[in-house]
This record gives structure tokens, C-alpha cells and sequence, in this order.
């Protein structure tokens, strides 16, 4: 069996080195959705796979990239600094923030989160069966277990501004992913 969770943020980037040149050559935003897909080999005490509320960590992640400018690692220094001044909520990424990337990551981290979670009501075994992320409302990436053969960063690449810091209610489930990455 299979759950999802929905979860939205609203998001800047530029794309480099995409083939459109709107989307190389322009700073510009998306409302992102992003559907975390969840299996169990049996049902908890509730009858559920996972309780929803259990994934409060995964929330904060998430909407750590709302409202944010995200930053691939790989943009000109001189536009990285732009927007670290111009901007109080930014994610640098070591990964290209496409639809791909943001699944990638995502997954990566998810997955993560889920692996150090200590279930308490009979969960069987959580498994992060998918994450996909849709840029528009046309189309989407979905990243898999198996793409994880293509992640080659660690949590500590991710890197987010002091004012999305100082917004966490804590950052007890990020130290938690940089202790393990
Ligand atoms: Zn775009």
C-alpha cells in the first residue's frame, strides 16, 4: 500500500544551462508541488501506514524552500553574491534546482529523515517510495531509490540562509541529517 502527502512552496531559480532560454537566462518563480509517496509492509495501531502528523520534520524541510531563492552552487560568483544581498531566504543547492534536482534532493533527504525516526505505534517498515515534484501544472519529475546512484553531494552541500534559519522551530531534524550524511 501506498500513501502521499502533498506539500507546496512557492520558489525562485534560474536554470542554467537548460535548453529554453527563458529559463537559463532569467530569475524567475514556480509554485512547487511536492508529493511524498510512503509504503509499509502492515499498518500501525491506527490502521494507518504513517500518521501524517509524524512528518512535521519533513514540513519544516520543505518549507524551507517556500518564499526562498534557491542557488545552485554551480551560478557565476558574482550573481551568487547578488542574491545573497538582495535576498534574506536562500538555499544553496549542490544539485541544479530543475524538477529533477528538487526530487533528487529531496528523496535524499527524506529518505533521511524517515530512516532515523522512531516509530511508536506499531508502524511496520516506512519506506520513502517516491518523491515527486512539479514545477508547473503540466509536468513533473519523480525521483526513485534507484536515482539515488545519482546524488554525489551530502546534506552539509545544502546550505540555508540565516533568515530561514532563524524561522525553524528548531533544527533538531537538520543537525540530525548533517550528523548522518
Ligand atoms: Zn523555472
Amino acid at each position: 500500500m501506498i500513501i502521499r502527502k502533498l506539500f507546496t512552496f512557492e520558489g525562485a531559480h534560474i536554470v542554467r544551462n537548460c535548453s529554453s532560454r527563458r529559463c537559463r537566462e532569467n530569475l524567475h518563480g514556480h509554485s512547487y508541488t511536492v508529493e511524498v509517496f510512503l509504503s509499509s509492509d502492515r499498518l500501525d495501531n491506527g490502521c494507518m501506514v504513517l500518521d501524517f502528523g509524524l512528518l512535521g520534520e519533513v514540513r519544516e524541510l520543505i518549507d524551507s524552500f517556500d518564499h526562498a531563492c534557491t542557488l545552485w552552487q554551480g551560478e557565476d560568483p558574482e550573481i551568487q553574491e547578488w542574491i545573497r544581498r538582495c535576498n534574506c531566504r536562500v538555499v544553496e543547492m549542490p544539485v541544479s534546482p530543475t524538477s529533477e534536482g528538487f526530487a533528487l534532493l529531496f528523496f535524499f533527504l527524506i529518505d533521511r529523515l524517515l530512516s532515523h525516526t522512531i516509530y511508536t505505534n506499531g508502524e511496520g517498515k516506512v519506506t520513502l517510495s517516491s518523491v515527486r515534484v512539479h514545477e508547473t501544472a503540466t509536468g513533473y519529475a519523480e525521483a526513485f531509490r534507484e536515482d539515488l546512484k545519482w546524488v554525489h553531494f551530502t546534506a552539509n552541500e545544502v546550505r540555508f540562509s540565516e533568515g530561514i534559519r532563524e524561522e525553524w522551530k528548531n533544527n533538531k531534524w537538520w543537525e540530525k541529517l548533517i550528523e548522518i550524511s
